[in-house]
């Protein structure tokens, strides 16, 4: 089974829906049976939008001197730094802040990031809130 986000493109609804596989997926849209769940519209498409980042700082401590490791913190800064630019930053309240953009479903509010417990994050994920969670360092070495 296969989760996408679809998202209606006359009325921007964004909804969940489970396939068999992406293959079943492609032919209920092509058949146009797949249909938005507000204005019927079947003009509907798969969106890899992720409206929630979870940030985690309990990463595990890497030598630093390393190159292999340098090119890898280079790309997570760069991750990082959009992140920063464009979420919002919610510290300990993300589960919260998660639940209202789901629940008040706040289209146009910023995606957020901030810090979960682990049973907050199986909480959100059973009430169908998808996070992800990403390596997150601390920019204090150069
Ligand atoms: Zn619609």
């Amino acid at each position: 089974m296969i989760k996408y986000k679809l998202i209606c493109k006359d009325c921007n609804n964004l909804f969940d829906s489970w396939f068999s596989s992406s293959k079943e997926y492609e032919k209920l849209r092509k058949q146009k049976y797949l249909n938005c769940h507000i204005c019927y519209s079947p003009n509907i498409e798969k969106t890899i939008m992720s409206p929630s980042i979870l940030r985690s700082d309990n990463i595990p401590k890497v030598k630093i001197n390393d190159d292999k490791y340098k090119k890898v913190k280079k790309i997570i800064y760069e991750h990082q730094k959009f992140i920063e630019n464009n979420f919002k930053y919610v510290g300990e309240n993300f589960a919260y802040e998660a639940r209202s953009i789901h629940y008040e479903d706040k289209k146009k509010s910023k995606g957020i990031y901030g810090s979960a417990s682990k049973e907050e994050i199986k909480e959100l994920k059973e009430e169908g809130i998808e996070t992800e969670i990403i390596p997150w360092i601390k920019n204090n070495n150069n």
